[in-house]
């Protein structure tokens, strides 16, 4: 009987949840917001309950404190010994980290190196292994990485057609994101399709406002949507996916406010997407709320969102060979009947056809007809539940 903590440290957050373990009962969950701010905000909740306090919080090592500090208080653990173990969310492995590990410094150094390939998130993710590192030094400390599901993918897949020596020189090839969750629902759509997964090709769709699809053959990502960054694939929130990549240069060179590429790489990730084509939101909620109002951008927005996923399912169907299923999952995928509805509607030719008693909000599971040749599946998510699953698995 332990207790396992689940980390996802981001650049001015902290996300986490407590188990009991190995019964994977969540004992609390928080967020620590606006790290580094003196009106930072850490929430936790338990029992039913939600407590949330501002004050100021200037990094990562404070947030871990008060959070430490938060258990005790409302005592949901009575001493720290209680906590046997901590799993952290990193980003980027690389082609070094093919699997949950055991951090010792050389992992620590590691992750750090490859801030180069994640700026915005691995720095933030040391971050948090540190500070548990200070606070907690004697407990199982391991870290699961975004990118290691994704390192079965072929050659064929992850290169980009371009000179050796940028891959070999300068690591550009495709990383992928989102593994654990790629991973974590298709395990569980074979459970519910009540077959072996080594049996099984899966297209994975986590639709949340960040957007990525992984093709997976029996158990193995063999191609995923985001590449050497989390800005490929289809379109997102606030991220625009996949474009010409001429269109860089060209809005330096003709845009006032954006002097280099680093400018409109920012713009890129953060106000375009959803957000960018309706000028209003990147949350798909008010999106439509929108659209119901006769939002015309809205509207284009919406069904924009829609056809770059097709299309990337189109492709899957044809890295596959043909799929057994397709899974939805994250926040809009798990929850939007709608965009749900109209994606698989306009894939009948497919063979995929979905339930209207089914499809409908709150349900998970198999909400495609009986007769479909390629079942739809939701499955709720859960990447906390795969770290506190690998801390356990990696306790000596
Ligand atoms: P995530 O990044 O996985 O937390 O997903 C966030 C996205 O899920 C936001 O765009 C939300 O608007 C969207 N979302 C959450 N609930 C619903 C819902 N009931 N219907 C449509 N979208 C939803």
């Amino acid at each position: 009987m332990s207790k396992t903590i689940a980390i996802n440290a981001g650049s001015s957050s902290l996300k986490w949840q407590l188990y009991q373990m190995p019964e994977e009962t969540v004992l609390a969950k928080g967020i620590v917001e606006r790290i580094g701010l003196d009106d930072a905000v850490s929430t936790v909740k338990f029992d039913g309950r939600s407590e949330s306090q501002t004050l100021p919080i200037k990094d990562h090592i404070v947030a871990v404190k008060l959070l430490l500090e938060d258990l005790k208080r409302f005592a949901i653990i009575s001493d720290f010994a209680e906590i046997t173990g901590v799993g952290h969310r990193v980003v980027a492995g690389g082609e070094i980290f093919k699997s949950s590990v055991l951090i010792d410094d050389e992992a620590l150094r590691q992750i750090e190196e490859l801030s180069s390939l994640a700026p915005l998130h691995n720095p933030a993710n040391a971050a948090g292994i540190r500070a548990f590192k200070e606070i907690l030094p004697d407990i199982t400390s391991v870290a699961v990485f975004d990118t290691a599901f994704h390192t079965t993918m072929p050659e064929v897949a992850y290169r980009y057609p371009m000179a050796d020596k940028y891959y070999t020189d300068y690591q550009v090839r495709k990383y992928g994101a989102h593994g654990t969750s790629h991973y974590y629902v298709s395990q569980q759509a074979a459970e519910m399709l009540g077959k072996p997964l080594e049996e099984l090709k899966l297209i994975t769709a986590h639709i949340g406002n960040g957007v990525s699809l992984t093709a997976i053959n029996g158990g193995k990502s063999v191609d995923t949507s985001m590449g050497f960054t989390p800005l490929a694939g289809p379109m997102m929130g606030t991220r625009t996916g996949d474009i010409d990549p001429a269109i860089i240069p060209y809005l330096v060179e003709n845009v006032p406010e954006l002097e280099n590429a680093a400018d409109v790489v920012n713009v890129l990730n953060k106000e375009s997407g959803i957000l960018g084509v309706s000028g209003l939101t990147n949350d798909m909620r008010d999106l439509e709320a929108a659209m119901a109002e006769g939002d015309e951008k809205a509207q284009l927005a919406f069904d924009m969102f829609a056809d770059r996923l097709k299309k990337f399912i189109g492709q899957y169907m044809a890295v596959l060979n043909g799929a057994d299923a397709l899974v939805f999952t994250a926040g809009i995928g798990e929850n939007d009947t709608l965009l749900r509805e109209k994606i698989v509607s306009e894939l009948s030719w497919f063979g995929m056809d979905i339930d209207p008693a089914k499809n409908v909000f709150g349900n998970s599971g198999v909400i495609s007809t009986d007769a479909a040749k390629v079942k739809v599946l939701v499955v709720p998510t859960d990447e906390e539940l795969v770290i506190a699953r690998d801390v356990e698995a990696l306790k000596a």
